[in-house]
C-alpha cells in the first residue's frame, strides 16, 4: 500500500468507529450517547459497517467505547492531562462531562483530524483541547510538549483501536516514548489483539501486530497492570457482549484484550 492508501484507510477505520458508535447511539439501551458521530461517519462507512461487520464486532465496539469512557473517569484518576493516541473520529472532548482544568491532547493522522475539526466546527469541548496531527511511528513527543504537555506530573493515556495497525517494533517504540512522557500516578488504557488474531481473515494484510500477554508487554516499561478483561467478562460486557470465549489458557483462539495499568 502507498502512504496515501494508508491515510485513506485509517482515515476509514476512524470513520467505521464513528459509524458504529452512531448505531449504538440509536439504540434505547445504548452503552453511551455520541450524538456527534453520525455527522462525522460518512455514508460508506455506514453502509460498511453495516454490511460486513458482524453483530459481535459492533457490540465489541460498543462494549470497548464504554470501557474507555468509564476508565477515563475512573474515580482514582486525578490527572489533568489526556492524551488520546490515534483519537480518530473519537468524540469524548465533546461528549463527556470534563471539568474545565482538564485538558484533552489528541494526535491522529493529519487529514482525519482535520475532516473531525472541519465537522465539528460549530461545536465547542467541554476541556481544554489540543488536537495535533502526527504520524505516531515518527517522533511526535516534541509537539506535545510544545502544546504546554508536562512530563512531570500524572496523566492518562488512552490507545484504542491503535496498536494492531503498528508493527511490533514500532508498538514497542511507542511504549518507550510514552514511558519518557508519563510521572507516576499516570493512567493507560489500551486494546490489543493476541498474536492468533493477526491472522484473522477480514484484518489479514491490515492488522500487523498481536501480543498474547498485555501483563508482560507493559510491565517491562514500568506499567502495573490493573485490568486485562477479554469482551464478555465481568467489566467488559455491559450486558451486551454475550458470546463466551474459551478461558485464556485455551491456545488457537482469536482474543482482544481490554486493558487498564498505572504507573
Ligand atoms: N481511537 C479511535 C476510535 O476508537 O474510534 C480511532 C480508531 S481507528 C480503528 C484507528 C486510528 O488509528 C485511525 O484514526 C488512524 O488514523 C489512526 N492511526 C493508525 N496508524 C497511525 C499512525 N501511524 N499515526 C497516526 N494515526 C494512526
Amino acid at each position: 500500500m502507498t502512504h496515501e492508501d494508508l491515510n485513506n484507510f485509517f482515515g476509514f477505520t476512524a470513520q467505521m468507529m464513528a459509524a458504529a458508535r452512531a448505531i449504538e447511539t440509536e439504540k434505547a439501551y445504548r452503552l453511551f450517547n455520541d450524538p456527534l458521530a453520525s455527522r462525522l461517519a460518512t455514508g460508506t462507512a455506514f453502509a460498511y459497517v453495516k454490511e460486513k461487520l458482524t453483530e459481535q464486532d459492533i457490540a465489541y465496539i460498543a462494549v470497548r467505547t464504554r470501557f474507555f469512557d468509564d476508565f477515563l473517569f475512573s474515580p482514582e484518576i486525578k490527572a489533568k492531562q489526556v492524551v488520546i493516541l490515534a483519537s480518530g473520529l473519537d468524540t469524548r472532548a465533546y461528549r463527556l462531562p470534563w471539568s474545565s482544568d482538564i485538558t484533552i491532547y489528541e494526535l491522529d493522522e493529519p487529514q482525519v483530524l482535520k475532516s473531525k475539526t472541519t465537522i465539528l466546527r460549530e461545536f465547542t469541548p467541554n476541556c481544554q483541547h489540543h488536537l495535533l496531527g502526527v504520524d505516531l511511528t515518527q517522533p511526535w513527543s516534541d509537539l506535545l510538549l510544545a502544546k504546554g504537555f508536562q512530563p512531570n506530573l500524572p496523566s492518562v493515556w488512552l490507545l484504542e483501536g491503535l496498536l494492531m495497525y503498528l508493527t511490533q517494533t514500532e508498538v514497542l517504540r511507542l511504549l518507550q516514548t510514552i514511558g519518557t512522557l508519563t510521572a507516576a500516578d499516570s493512567y493507560l488504557g489500551l486494546d490489543l489483539v493476541n498474536v492468533k488474531s493477526i491472522e484473522y481473515k477480514p484484518y489479514k494484510g491490515y492488522w500487523y501486530s498481536g501480543f498474547d500477554s498485555p501483563e508482560e508487554l507493559l510491565t517491562q516499561y514500568g506499567w502495573r497492570i490493573a485490568q486485562v478483561l477479554e469482551p464478555g467478562q465481568e467489566g467488559a460486557n455491559f450486558g451486551r457482549y454475550s458470546w463466551v470465549l474459551p478461558p485464556r489458557d485455551v491456545p488457537d483462539v482469536e482474543r482482544v484484550f481490554l486493558v487498564q495499568a498505572r504507573k
